[in-house]
């Protein structure tokens, strides 16, 4: 007699996306499928098994998701999303998001001078803002930014361009670090990232041909969002005058667009001029947000 083995399979398939897990799309442009791929321990050939569920309506703006389902042959299961956001498309590029939102980001602290005044101007206008944080600064003031509902997000460990941009491998073991020392104080893992310089420096190029173009793709893929800005305060260079960065900052707002205001919490001159630009931006219809997980990313031009 010939009995069969069979061994119990439980474990599930592993469908992974293809392209990015979230889509913007303008009205009226089609959507491109970008796939998946599948791997499973026991069962080949599940590309073909694979359900696609939702719709995307491309002539109405609205999010969309669609689920991708596969089932192997012992009957495991396992899906995933991807979400379209269909946009309108009379914005230029770095215009998108809530129009009339002001998000305050303020990159390379924590300072042990400036961010405690920072803090104590949003906290008496009840204002929510986004750090992109270092090694810098004490712990305390990260986890006093933390309890009082500001965003910590990650702006690199060292803040050092070769360091940084000579690798992808180096990127993101630097980045590790500061996501780590987050970690550490929250309890948080924050996947909310900027570069330094932004994702369209060129300083990189003196280190690495090409690498913001494999960095760009390559955070998303690992399920970070990188956030640019569409207005400069001007306070890393172009002043130190604390009513320029006030006049930099408000002429550009927007009420269409989401406005994704750059500064620097390391710069007396910013802790000069934080205050007329919260009111001004009270006064004139404005809320300001902190940036979310969900917050649609400003993103410049990519150069390298
Ligand atoms: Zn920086």
């Amino acid at each position: 007699m010939i009995r069969k083995i069979k061994k119990e399979d439980t474990e599930k398939p592993k469908i992974t996306l293809k392209g990015k897990s979230t889509i913007y799309l303008d009205k009226n442009t089609p959507y491109k499928e970008e796939g998946y791929t599948v791997e499973d321990n026991c069962s080949q050939n599940l590309m073909d098994k694979v359900k696609i569920t939702g719709t995307v309506n491309t002539l109405k703006v609205g999010s969309y998701k669609k689920t991708y389902t596969v089932t192997d042959e012992s009957g495991n299961q396992s899906s995933v999303t991807r979400t379209i956001i269909v946009r309108n498309k009379t914005k230029a590029d770095s215009c998108v998001g809530k129009g009339g939102v002001i998000y305050l980001t303020f990159d390379d602290g924590p300072n042990a001078t400036y961010t405690p005044i920072i803090l104590d101007i949003l906290k008496k206008y009840n204002v929510k803002a986004t750090f992109f944080v270092t090694m810098a600064g004490p712990d305390s003031l990260i986890k006093r930014e933390y309890e009082e509902g500001h965003t910590v997000a990650l702006h690199t460990a060292s803040h050092n361009y070769k360091t940084v941009y000579s690798s992808v491998d180096g990127y993101f073991k630097d980045l590790e670090k500061v996501q780590n020392r987050v970690y550490n104080i929250t309890g948080v893992r924050s996947t909310i990232i900027r570069f330094p310089g932004g994702s369209s420096n060129t300083v990189s190029r003196n280190h690495f041909n090409g690498i913001m173009s494999l960095l760009t793709n390559e955070v998303e893929k690992r399920g970070f969002s990188y956030h640019d800005w569409n207005i400069s305060s001007g306070d890393a260079g172009g002043t130190t005058d604390p009513r320029v960065e006030f006049n930099n900052v408000v002429s550009r707002l927007s009420k269409n667009c989401s406005n994704v205001v750059l500064m620097h919490d390391i710069k007396k001159h910013t802790s000069l001029a934080i205050e007329d630009i919260i009111k001004y931006g009270l006064e004139n219809g404005y809320t300001f947000e902190a940036i979310m997980e969900e917050t649609e990313p400003v993103h410049q031009k990519v150069n390298n």
